[in-house]
């Protein structure tokens, strides 16, 4: 993995090559490469021993021309402004994208959970929940969780606002417990979204998704689900991964018994009768579909020349930097975009948000469905864009079509004052 593409810069190389087949004025597109706010804050929190500890803590929002600032929070010791500042602006683009009505935003804490009692992270979300307070809100700044972070977080944060503001708010966060006002499917989401994804560029190419192999790097969340859902498509999953290592078995994996022993034992690594890989060897693989679902600049130029995948869907969040990307189109390898792939989570964000306010819970089925539909309009209309202007690639077409909606509606409102 290279650490040395800073993934802001990426972000805005990103928007430019999208702008190059646009009008946009110059100073609109500044705005739109750059975040409104950033809040850059030390979170000081109570260890069991009693000490007292002070990490890093960033929410950047990025954007709101389209609505309120949407995007999840992450614990990692990796975590920082560049980082925080680019995935927030990827949420602008990705909301555009799938046409839900937010802006973008994110967060993040410079921790490694592993390293804290479940009663320490939970003093240390409240201090950034504290921290969060006066910009977040229902209709002003809505998190959701990302890496390391998930449904306990979430009602933490939601607990510690409507507290504070002594009134219940469950659209302030999204991603909570379905007993918090969570909403059903929201968990599985994002691994749907990057099923449906890749469904729909096989049909696109005109492939058969019966027995096509798969790798997925990053057996997280996102990853986890992803694979199960291709796996019930028909495809067969032969090599998966974390952060401590891959497992490789060429007859296919049984994605569900892989799953329950990442849970008993810490890691996909030691599952029976599978080979042990690397990251490395995962991503070079021999397979139909790669699905990068770890972290940022998993794949670099260097890297990318080996990748034997025909086709790559990205359930992590920029997964290839800019120069992997290159190399990627050259070789005609089919990328469909993070802000298209994994935008399931935020949809079905918007879903749960929409039922928050309304008091009112829909059906599995209906979140399944409505879900469907929104990605599967949204890849038609990346590929229109795609053939209509003969891009090089499926992200360009992507940010082309949330760039153009991101504009549109900056121009709408007119700048003030
Ligand atoms: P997670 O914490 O549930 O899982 C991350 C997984 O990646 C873990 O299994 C971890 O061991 C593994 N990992 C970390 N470093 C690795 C490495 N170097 N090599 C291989 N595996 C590694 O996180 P998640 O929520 O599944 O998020 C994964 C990606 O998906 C991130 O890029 C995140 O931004 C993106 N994403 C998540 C959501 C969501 O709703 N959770 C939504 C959109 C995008």
């Amino acid at each position: 993995m290279s650490g040395e593409t800073n993934p802001y810069e990426s972000l805005r190389e990103q928007i430019d090559d999208a702008a190059t087949h646009l009008d946009v004025d110059d100073g609109v597109l500044e705005r739109l490469k750059s975040p409104e706010r950033m809040l850059e804050t030390n979170l000081t929190f109570e260890r069991d021993d009693g000490t007292l500890e002070t990490v890093r803590a960033y929410r950047a929002q990025f954007n709101g021309d389209r609505g309120p600032y949407k995007g999840g929070i992450r614990y990692h010791p990796n975590v920082t402004r560049d980082e925080v500042k680019a995935l927030s602006g990827w949420m602008v683009y990705k909301c555009a994208v799938v046409d839900v009505p937010y802006g973008g935003g994110k967060g993040g804490i410079a921790i490694d959970p592993a390293d804290y009692s479940a009663a320490e992270i939970e003093r240390v979300t409240r201090a950034f929940a504290t921290e969060l307070r006066p910009l977040i809100g229902p209709d002003r700044d809505v998190p959701a969780p990302d890496v390391n972070t998930g449904q306990r977080e979430m009602n933490w944060i939601k607990d510690t606002y409507e507290t504070l503001e002594n009134t219940t708010a469950p659209g302030v966060i999204t991603g909570k417990a379905p007993g918090s006002g969570g909403s059903a499917g929201r968990v599985e989401a994002t691994g749907r979204s990057t099923m449906l994804a890749a469904r729909e560029a096989f049909e696109w190419l005109d492939r058969d998704v019966d027995g096509a192999t798969v790798a997925v790097q990053g057996y997280g969340n996102a990853g986890a689900t992803a694979a199960r859902l291709v796996d019930d498509l028909g495809m067969t999953v032969v090599a998966v991964s974390d952060s401590s290592g891959g497992i490789y078995d060429p007859d296919g994996l049984d994605t569900s018994a892989v799953t329950d022993h990442k849970a008993e034992t810490g890691s996909v690594v030691g599952y029976p009768d599978t080979d042990t890989i690397t990251n490395e060897t995962l991503l070079t693989a021999d397979v139909d579909l790669l699905v990068p679902a770890a972290l940022e600049n998993a794949i670099d130029a260097d890297l990318a020349p080996e990748v034997d995948a025909d086709v790559i869907v990205e359930a992590a969040n920029g997964p290839l930097t800019p120069g992997a990307d290159d190399v990627l189109t050259e070789r005609d390898v089919v990328v469909v975009p993070d802000i298209l792939a994994n935008a399931g989570g935020v949809t079905v964000s918007y879903f749960e948000w929409v039922q928050n306010r309304q008091r009112f819970a829909w059906t599995e089925d209906r979140v399944v469905e409505t879900l469907e539909r929104i990605v599967t309009e949204a890849f038609d209309t990346l590929v229109e864009t795609y053939d209509s202007a003969s891009l090089p690639n499926l992200r360009t077409a992507a940010y082309i079509v949330g760039l153009t909606r991101v504009v549109e509606a900056y121009e709408a409102g007119g700048n003030w004052p």
